[in-house]
């Protein structure tokens, strides 16, 4: 198990000792003693709570000291309980302005009852766990509801959304987007001939072929049955024209098999590319490029067909 991080600041060895033995399990202390090696030890370490002597050496405002772990990404969330020696008396004004600021989520004083402390603490651990389970959940759910099963690449609802953004962004900044459409050719054939798992088998294939030979910032999503879109930002016709003919090229080459059962195909494609002038929307650009894939493959399939947006404007 990773053990978790809780800062002990400016606290003793004894009413660490005692804390540490009530704490839930997974948790280590960082021992600080001074402000400047809070400070370092801050960017350092990923912490799910903090324990603060309201009087360290070298800094002697406790409210100070709250604001800059406040200010800090790393701790400006996690929950902090001061724990004080001063005498019941002094610290109610403290302890309520420190309330009040929002600054900090616990207040105790010496002699310390470290089962009280503990039992208040591990409720905020707790709540910190489900809180990142919660967070894995939402990331898995997510990430399922943008992807296809099969392929393990991005499908048609992502690819929509995502093709509305780049729309307003070629607008805004003003950079061209091609976008090209692959269908495999004769891929009823392989269903066919091999059986529906082989042409599973080439699907799956042809999107990890695709992926390795992309750049990072291309946008590879399954459209339908058998046909993949990918979006090119930053790509103009030239660029564009080049990664889809060597797409062809290099996929007619490939064995999606192995030695003993080669599976090869072929693909056509439709490439449009567009730009800021364009009066477009998600329709527009995926007619468009239906019409150059349905060109390619009406002329002789394993073709590359592309065009300029304008230039589809009559
Ligand atoms: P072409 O595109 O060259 O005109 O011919 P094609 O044989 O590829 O024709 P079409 O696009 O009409 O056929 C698509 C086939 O893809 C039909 C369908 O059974 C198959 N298909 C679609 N999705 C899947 C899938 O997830 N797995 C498998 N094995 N086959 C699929
Ligand atoms: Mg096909
Ligand atoms: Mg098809």
């Amino acid at each position: 198990m990773i053990k978790k991080n809780i800062f002990s600041i400016g606290l003793d060895s004894q009413t660490i000792e005692s804390l540490y033995a009530y704490l839930a399990d997974g948790f280590d202390f960082i021992l600080i003693e001074t402000a400047e090696d809070l400070m370092s030890k801050i960017k350092k370490y990923k912490v799910s709570l903090m324990f603060l002597n309201n009087h360290l050496p070298d800094f002697d405002n406790c409210q100070e000291l709250c604001i800059a772990l406040r200010s800090q990404p790393n701790t400006e969330t996690v929950p902090l309980i001061v724990l004080t020696n001063d005498q019941p008396e002094s610290l109610q004004k403290e302890k309520i302005s420190l309330f009040q600021a929002g600054l900090i989520d616990g207040y105790f004083s010496m002699p310390l009852n470290a089962e009280e402390v503990t039992a208040y603490s591990n409720v905020f651990l707790q709540r910190q766990a489900l809180q990142e389970e919660l967070e894995e959940t939402n990331k898995l759910l997510s990430q399922i509801s943008t992807t296809d099963e099969l392929m393990q690449i991005y499908n048609r609802r992502y690819l929509i959304h995502r093709l509305e953004d780049e729309l307003l962004r070629i607008k805004r900044y003003n950079y061209p987007l091609s976008a090209i459409m692959i269908d495999l050719d004769y891929f009823k054939k392989i269903n066919d001939q091999y059986g529906h798992a082989q042409g599973d088998k080439a699907l799956k294939g042809l999107a990890l072929f695709l992926k390795q030979n992309i750049r990072a910032m291309d946008i590879l999503c399954r459209y339908g049955g058998e046909e993949i879109v990918i979006l090119l930002p930053h790509t103009n016709a030239k660029g564009a024209s080049l990664t889809a003919e060597r797409l062809r090229s290099h996929i007619k080459a490939h064995n999606f098999g192995d030695s003993d059962n080669p599976l090869c195909f072929t693909v056509s494609i439709g490439l449009v590319t567009f730009d800021r002038q364009d009066d477009l929307n998600v329709d527009k650009v995926i007619s468009a490029l239906d019409i150059q894939l349905y060109k390619a493959k009406n002329s002789g399939r394993n073709k590359v067909c592309e065009v300029l947006y304008k230039d589809t404007i009559l």
